[in-house]
């Protein structure tokens, strides 16, 4: 079976291929699945995203692998049932690029990576809580000048300090936990409380009245959906409490970048950090340093000394590509053997397709 993997970057290749070879070697112990499905899987790296221009070249494969920045619209779907896939295998967490409602009608396969390290991603959102607060991103550029002043360094001891998050789900909980590791008082905002975080923090009951008003520093850990699209607006922004910390490792459409721009720009918060972005397809996971960049919000927010933005590497650790590729393979398996997948986006029931509670895509 042809899996077509698309936005292959050499990291991907190394990953995916060191975990095939492994799962097919029956003396390997390294991996999960000892049942695992006796197709011969042939993996065909394309080092560009999927799209509408791209599409042909799944041509001749059975499934595509794909990621956070590829395109699986109506006419991709379309076009990858026509050619033969079936299979629809992400590896990440987020859906919102797939348009679920298409895929359920064409019947294909879709499934996720639901959880490949909350820990990794949860860490990277205290990387940077802790850069943007302290400013050790501005100390490292004037250190290496030779400058040793520490005039606009001044940071706040986050111990003592309320943090909101906002989804406590699995990386939600996570970052709960650390931060309350730090002494902080943490509150959350979720429409499906759960136990585990109630265990380190407490749950208020509305985002603009009780948890923006009140947090330092507030972190985003929901999915993009039709109903958290801009949650972070000109109206919530007003609502946090006035020079409080943002920081988005979640999706970019979470944030509505033009409100952000004012919000600091009038100080009304006090910074930014960005893991993810709106307009991040065009640019993420690509080389562009020697391009004139022509995503103006982009270049605004770049200016902000009290803004840090990252091209989307919360996931990407050694830990998290390994499971990645792991779970894929086990998701693939499940397709092959045509058994139930815990990690289906779409779900089978007496013989209906059905989606996932909360899987509305963003058009
Ligand atoms: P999860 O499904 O375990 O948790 C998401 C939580 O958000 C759930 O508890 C859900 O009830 C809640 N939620 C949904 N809609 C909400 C709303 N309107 N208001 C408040 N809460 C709402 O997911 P997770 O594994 O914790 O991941 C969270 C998100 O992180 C993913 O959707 C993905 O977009 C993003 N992510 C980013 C990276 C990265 O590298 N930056 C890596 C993995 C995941």
């Amino acid at each position: 079976m042809k899996v077509a993997v698309f936005s292959a970057k050499p990291y991907d290749k190394t990953y995916l291929s060191r975990v095939l070879s492994a799962r097919s070697d029956p003396e390997s112990s390294s991996f999960s699945s000892n049942s695992f499905s006796k197709v011969k899987i042939e993996l065909v790296f394309h080092d560009f995203s999927l799209s509408t221009d791209t599409v042909a070249l799944a041509a001749g494969a059975s499934a595509v692998c794909v990621f956070v920045n590829d395109t699986l619209s109506e006419n991709v779907l379309k076009a990858l049932h026509s050619s033969g896939v079936r299979a629809i295998l992400l590896r990440c967490a987020g859906y919102n690029n797939v348009d679920l409602p298409t895929a359920e009608r064409l019947g294909l396969f879709v499934a996720n990576v639901p959880s490949y390290s909350p820990e990794a991603v949860a860490e990277f959102a205290v990387a940077l809580i802790q850069t943007l607060n302290r400013n050790t991103h501005r100390a490292y550029n004037r250190a290496r000048e030779g400058n040793f002043n520490l005039d606009g360094l001044l940071g706040r001891t986050l111990h003592g300090k309320t943090v909101g998050i906002v989804g406590t789900g699995k990386i939600g909980v996570a970052l709960a936990r650390i931060m309350k590791g730090f002494g902080c008082k943490v509150l959350g905002y979720d429409l499906y409380p759960s136990d585990a975080f109630r265990e380190c923090g407490e749950y208020v009951g509305s985002l603009e009245n009780e948890l923006l008003p009140v947090c330092d520093f507030v972190s985003l850990h929901c999915p993009l959906t039709e109903s958290t699209r801009y949650m972070i607006n000109d109206e919530t922004l007003g609502c946090m409490k006035k020079g409080a910390m943002l920081v988005n490792t979640s999706r970019g459409g979470l944030i509505n970048t033009k409100a952000v721009i004012k919000a600091l720009k009038y100080h009304q918060i006090g910074g930014l950090a960005l893991d993810v972005y709106e307009g991040e397809g065009a640019l993420f996971y690509h080389d562009h340093s020697g391009d004139i960049i022509q995503d103006d919000d982009l270049m605004r927010l770049m200016t902000f000394p009290n803004v840090i933005v990252c091209g989307h590497q919360a996931f990407f650790t050694e830990e998290a590509l390994t499971e990645i590729a792991d779970c894929t393979f086990r998701n693939l398996d499940d397709f092959c053997r045509g058994v139930p997948c815990k990690n289906s986006l779409v779900i089978v029931r007496e013989g209906h397709l059905f989606m996932k509670r909360d899987a509305l895509p963003v058009r």
